[in-house]
């Protein structure tokens, strides 16, 4: 079995990437999943440097969502642009946190990262439907660093 780390095999980093395709091919929204090795104290704050250093702030309509974790730290932060933010309220993200967390301590890792990335699809599909052209605005592949 290839590990891409202690939770995470390349079977499982493929299935994340499909969610991720398949989840947006019901919106234009995009979402990205990063893997964080070192991390920092603020996981909210960690999240944001990679948004921005993704260029996820580049969207056509601000509707980027980055799933940040970093496992050594048991860390999960979800981000997500201004134009989802102004949208869903206060509570989803935590709604979906906590979903994650609940998978993560069961070692259900693939299943809860793919699981966030669907309903997060579907959220997203309520807000920025598909339009005529659906470019990939940004890499369904998986971030590590
Ligand atoms: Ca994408």
């Amino acid at each position: 079995m290839s590990i891409l780390n202690n939770f995470l095999d390349f079977s499982a980093k493929d299935a994340i990437e499909k969610a991720i395709q398949k989840a947006e091919q019901t919106t234009s929204g995009e979402i990205r999943v990063h893997l964080d090795k070192k991390g920092g104290d603020d996981p909210f704050e960690e999240a944001k440097k990679i948004f921005e250093r993704l260029g996820m702030t580049r969207t056509e309509e601000r509707n980027g969502v980055l799933i940040y974790l970093c496992f050594s730290r048991k860390q999960i932060a979800i981000l997500g642009d201004k134009g989802i933010n102004e949208k869903v309220s206060s509570t989803y993200w935590d709604d979906i946190y906590h979903s994650m967390a609940m998978d993560f301590k069961q070692e259900k890792y693939q299943e809860g990262i793919c699981n966030a990335v669907l309903e997060i699809g579907n959220k997203l599909s309520t807000y920025f439907p598909l339009r005529d052209k659906n470019p990939d605005e940004l890499s369904n592949e998986i971030t590590e660093a």
